[in-house]
């Protein structure tokens, strides 16, 4: 750690359980993790939570399996982060029987309070503005820098961390192993989200709906009319009336870990948002009066660092549709990998789980490689590029979250390292809170705005 850190410090925390980011893994492992009696304290970059599924998202993806005959697969504290939305009209279920099946549409600004909500009332304490910036000591009791603007750096003293940076912030400076993604495979592209507002929903379904837009974007870009970057992408109706999410710009060649270059790929993200905008305007009945409402607070990164954990989830774990002993969440996702093909397109591949179409993963890919004190959660979680590329909806990053939240808390109470830690006892936790580790039986019943929470005790 340099000097200077040390030397301009203007305060020191301590707690029990350090959760670094407050996304969709962060916010759901520090519940977990205040489920204990210990102290816990979270800490977020953006002066909001929710991460990726705040700052441009608004559909839960992995809760369901994508088929004919949807399985309920994710459960515990996800449930309640849905339960809280449904409570007042935020959420609507768009069944789905191809992609990545059934997914939880909500309202992204009101899960930014649904997750404040949840936070307070476990106790955690949470850090706004403020960011990591590098860690003294990794293992037995870490001390980790932070900085905020207004404060300067400071120091929190922790004896067990949870790394849900996306970016495996903590893990970088701690030293432990990791891939970056664009090192060994292509990286996954990036994209800036945009919402429509004014947009006549009846005119759009009436000129022909999703398969019209599709038509359309090809023959803007086969007709050179309109510079799209690629031929396809998602445009669905929002929680808020006439108002339509996009996720079709494609920003790739660019690492979100270099100062440079994650600037020029935010530059060309709003650049390419805008050329939607004409598009849509111009060529798709129903968008004549719309206009961009929002861009993504920040350019969507599908994937920076993936830490070697204890174990790591392969491409032949999910052709295998593999159930492991240690098992703590299930995923039935498919590999959805956006990346550039062979002629140079930028198209996004599909692949499926086959058999079963669910996979289990186990404990060791929330535990970065012979650590004590340290899990990960989220999107840097020890997986390959494809594995990593079916694994990464947001209702398994929330379970992934839950497990970490309740390892460590189990580490604690247990005196015992992370990679120790007896996993059965894990998975009776997990199960206590409602998690599914097992696929079910029974179909799940799919109805517009139907939720239930399947929590068992
Ligand atoms: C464009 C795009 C579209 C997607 N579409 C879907 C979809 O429709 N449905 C779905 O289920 N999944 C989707 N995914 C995947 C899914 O959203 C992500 O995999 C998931 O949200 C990652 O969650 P996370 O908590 O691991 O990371 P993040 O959501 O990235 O959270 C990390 C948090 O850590 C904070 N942070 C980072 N570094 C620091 C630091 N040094 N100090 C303090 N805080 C820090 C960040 O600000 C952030 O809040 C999409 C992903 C992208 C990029």
């Amino acid at each position: 750690m340099p000097d200077t850190f040390s030397t301009s410090l203007s305060k020191s925390y301590t707690t029990d359980i350090l959760v670094i980011g407050s996304g969709s893994a962060g916010s759901v492992a520090a519940i977990a993790a205040a489920s204990g009696k210990y102290k816990v304290t979270l800490v977020e970059r953006y002066g909001f939570p929710g991460g990726t599924s705040t700052q441009m998202l608004d559909t839960f993806y992995g809760f369901f399996t994508p088929s004919e005959t949807p399985r309920k697969i994710v459960g515990g504290i996800p449930d309640h982060v849905v339960n809280a939305l449904n409570h007042d009209g935020n959420i609507f279920l768009r069944p789905n029987t191809y992609g990545a099946g059934t997914g939880v549409n909500y309202n992204p600004e009101k899960l930014k309070q649904v997750w404040d909500n949840l936070l307070s009332e476990s106790g955690v304490q949470t850090f706004y503005h403020t960011t990591l910036v590098a860690v003294e000591k990794a293992d037995e009791s870490a001390r980790a820098i932070f900085f905020h603007k207004g404060a300067g750096f400071f120091s929190i003293t922790a004896k067990r961390v949870i790394d849900a940076s996306g970016d495996a912030d903590y893990c970088h400076w701690a030293g432990f192993e990791y891939e970056k993604a664009g090192e060994e495979e292509p990286a996954q592209s990036m994209t800036t989200t945009f919402r429509m507002c004014n947009v006549d929903l009846e005119a759009f379904k009436a000129a022909g709906g999703k398969k019209m837009l599709k038509e359309k974007m090809a023959e803007a870009v086969d007709s050179g009319r309109h510079p799209l970057p690629r031929k396809e992408g998602s445009a669905h109706e929002m929680n808020q009336p006439k108002c339509v999410s996009t996720v079709a710009v494609k920003v790739t060649d660019h690492d979100a870990l270099d100062v440079e270059r994650i600037t020029a790929a935010e530059k060309e993200g709003r650049h390419q948002a805008f050329i939607f905008e004409d598009f849509f305007r111009v060529e798709v009945p129903g968008y004549q009066n719309a206009k961009i409402i929002g861009l993504s607070h920040q350019i969507g990164v599908r994937e920076t660092r993936r830490v070697y954990g204890e174990y790591r989830l392969t491409k032949e774990d999910f052709m295998n549709a593999r159930h492991f002993e240690d098992q703590i969440f299930l995923c039935g996702a498919p590999i959805e990998d956006h990346r550039k093909s062979p002629n140079g397109g930028l198209e996004t591949f599909w692949q499926y789980v086959p058999g079963s179409g669910v996979y289990g993963v186990p404990y060791g890919t929330i535990v970065p490689k012979g650590s004590k004190s340290t899990w990960v959660a989220g999107r840097c979680f020890s997986a390959t590029h494809d594995a990593h590329a079916s694994c990464r909806s947001m209702a398994q990053t929330m379970s992934m979250g839950q497990a970490a939240g309740f390892a460590a808390v189990q580490s604690l109470e247990n005196d015992i390292g992370a990679s120790e830690l007896d996993a059965r006892k894990l998975r009776e936790r997990l199960v206590q809170e409602g998690a599914v580790l097992d696929i079910p039986d029974v179909v799940a019943d799919i109805t517009r705005n139907g939720w239930s929470n399947n929590k068992t005790s």
